[in-house]
């Protein structure tokens, strides 16, 4: 039997039951095509050995596909309401586990060691990340999941559909910012699929996508000081129509050492920030610092 709870009908008697309905404010915007979900697991490339986080299991979707292809699966569940909805669904299920708790303040490491008995970090398996993401926390939770040490190898992440363009997006395009620099930094990523808002319930206001990302275990480029870097990188894109001798005036305390920064770099002077590589970033960043000193 396939006991994920995947139609409109199913899940408001199920939450009915219980006194439930969805929460808004929580991004609860359940999935509703089973093909989809399992589209999702697929795309993890799980073993039998894996170790798999699912971030926001809600009632299931995708967690009754991850348990059938996983070693472990380990749910991390805000809402406790959900929590014990989804135990008494995937009761049965020997190898997963659901934790109630706030993605954004979890410990990966820490969870995944005491749900396996492993004790000391060295000791951990690369694990993986699967989650129909809640859209409100999707940047702090890039953020949690990338920039930490967590030993997480590959995520599978389902966003809504602008903030996936965004995480994809070349230099020199609207959707390149910020966001693109910083993921791309901390992982290699690759668009998985187009997922439309008719296939959720209750049906959100966008659409969404499916992408993987696969957490680097180095830069791809040479940064030197990667605090720097990245306020190198905000101040270009928080003034993005100016060109860089403006935008990074105020950080470089003048326009002259950002021009010879730039010149340094090899970086013509009425570039703007948006339209800069990840490679020339970073050569900017380590110039301008030899410059302030
Ligand atoms: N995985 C389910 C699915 O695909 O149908 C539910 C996805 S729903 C878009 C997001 C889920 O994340 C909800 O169950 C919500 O309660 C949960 N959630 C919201 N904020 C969270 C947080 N900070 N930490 C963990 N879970 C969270």
């Amino acid at each position: 039997m396939y006991p994920a709870v995947t139609s409109p009908g199913q899940i408001i008697s199920l939450l009915k039951s219980k006194g439930l309905r969805p929460c808004k404010a929580r991004g609860q915007n359940f999935l509703i095509d089973a093909n989809i979900a399992r589209k999702i697991v697929e795309e993890a490339g799980l073993s039998a050995a894996d170790v798999v986080v699912e971030i926001g299991p809600g009632l299931g979707a995708l967690t009754w596909e991850l348990a059938q292809r996983a070693r472990q699966v380990i749910g991390v569940e805000i809402d406790r309401n959900l929590v014990q909805v989804l135990r008494e669904v995937l009761a049965g299920q020997p190898n997963v586990s659901l934790v109630e708790g706030d993605a954004l303040k979890i410990d990966f490491d820490e969870l995944v060691g005491k749900t396996l008995g492993i004790e000391g970090r060295g000791r951990l398996p690369a694990y993986k990340v699967v989650a129909n993401l809640p859209y409100y926390i999707t940047s702090p939770l890039l953020n949690h999941l990338l920039s930490s040490d967590f030993h997480i190898d590959r995520l599978v992440l389902m966003l809504q559909l602008e903030v996936a363009e965004r995480l994809v997006a070349r230099p020199g395009t609207k959707d390149y910012g910020m966001l693109t620099v910083f993921t791309q930094y901390f992982a290699e990523i690759q668009w998985v699929m187009y997922v439309p808002r008719t296939v959720f319930f209750p049906r959100p206001e966008v659409d969404s996508a499916v992408v993987r990302l696969y957490k680097r275990s180095h830069p791809p480029v040479e940064v030197g000081d990667e605090e720097f870097f990245f306020r190198v990188v905000r101040a270009s894109f928080s003034k993005r129509r100016k060109i860089l001798p403006n935008a990074l005036k105020e950080l470089a305390g003048g326009r002259e050492a950002v021009f010879k920064a730039l010149d340094t770099a090899g970086i013509a002077p009425f570039r703007r920030g948006e339209t800069l590589s990840l490679e020339e970033f970073a050569k900017l960043s380590r110039c301008l610092k030899n410059e302030l000193g």
